[in-house]
């Protein structure tokens, strides 16, 4: 079993900042990362609210430049996904298909993904019209039509932001009544610039470089509605890739790592960082904050217990 000081599963924003400050403090750091590193942010191609850009970069840009700054102090890269982990207090030893590696201390930084609608156009116009996330894209389409897809909180959060932007945003749920908490429901019905299209399901997102409508079906009639639309918002899901430490340290019902401020969790010598983790807002900025101050932590944790 290779051993060091700490090692980082997942390669996002998160595990990528947590690796530049832990190897910057000369611990010996391993970032361990199923695909290539990067993480979400990989499939956007103008981050626009990352500080320091005034005219924005494109997601696959700022991560290059992230894994050079990591590996010139020294973080080890490997591409492995991490399958078991077993903590036997002072080492914790990680498995992948073919090696253990072994650390006192381990940043979770696995990230989460959103669900999808499995719809034909959903995959060809990803970037160009077809989004998750309305606080990183909604200025893109000021003045534009919109669609909101799903009925649950993040769905009308994501509909009540889009309204600052956007000329008229229709929200398609499935049912005829939201699942949102009333609060936001009452938000929504009393903004004019929102229409609920009720019982109804997206069956195709239309365009051909860009999006220009989605095609609804209406599940108690079958009737067919085009909606016209420049973007088109999903919210209609999003999972925190934590299976792999469940029963390990405490998650809340939805999955995500409970820490405290410094980004411990509830097991000794274990730190989570990102959209893994419980938190209000799940962006590039904080995926970053967490990940710098997990790395400062597991340094805390470490010293203290030499
Ligand atoms: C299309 C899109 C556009 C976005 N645009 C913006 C934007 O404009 N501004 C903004 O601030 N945010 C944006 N975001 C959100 C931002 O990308 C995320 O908040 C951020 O990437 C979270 O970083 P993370 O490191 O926590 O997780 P992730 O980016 O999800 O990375 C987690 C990594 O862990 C790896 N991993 C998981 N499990 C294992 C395992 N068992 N072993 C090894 N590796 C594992 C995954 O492969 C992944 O690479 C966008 C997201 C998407 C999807």
């Amino acid at each position: 079993m290779a051993d060091y000081d700490v090692v980082i599963i997942g390669g996002g924003p998160a595990g990528l900042t947590a690796g530049i400050y832990a190897s910057r403090a000369r611990l010996k750091t391993l970032l361990l990362e199923k695909m290539m590193p990067g993480g979400q942010i990989l499939t956007s191609p103008l981050l626009e609210n990352y500080p320091g850009f005034p005219e924005g970069v494109a997601g696959p840009k700022v991560i290059d430049d992230m894994v050079k700054q990591a590996q010139r102090f020294g973080l080890e890269i490997k591409n492995a996904e991490v399958v078991k982990i077993e903590d036997d207090g002072p080492r914790k030893r990680l498995s992948c298909a073919d090696g253990s590696f072994g650390a006192p201390a381990v940043i979770l930084a696995m990230g989460a993904s959103y669900s999808s609608l499995g719809v034909p156009g959903e995959k060809e116009l990803e970037g160009r019209g077809v989004s998750y996330c309305a606080t990183c894209d909604g200025p893109l389409f000021r003045n534009k039509e919109t669609v909101v897809v799903g009925g649950g909180d993040t769905a009308i959060e994501e509909a009540l932001h889009l309204t600052h932007f956007c000329s008229k945003v229709s929200v398609v749920h499935r049912r005829n009544e939201l699942r949102a908490t009333k609060i936001l429901q009452e938000r929504a019905f009393a903004e004019k610039k929102i229409e609920m299209v009720w019982d109804s399901v997206v069956t195709e997102i239309l365009g051909k470089e860009r999006v220009e409508g989605v095609m609804t079906k209406n599940v108690k009639t079958s009737g067919q509605k085009l909606v016209p639309a420049s973007g088109v918002f999903l919210a209609v899901g999003f999972t925190p890739h934590t299976v792999l430490v469940k029963g390990l340290v405490e998650t809340d019902d939805k999955g995500y790592i409970i820490t405290d401020d410094n980004m411990s969790a509830s097991r000794p010598g274990f730190f989570a960082a990102g959209d893994c983790r419980k938190k209000s807002l799940r962006q590039f900025v904080t995926a970053c904050g967490d990940g710098a101050t997990a790395a400062f932590s597991a340094q805390r944790y470490i010293e203290n217990r030499n």
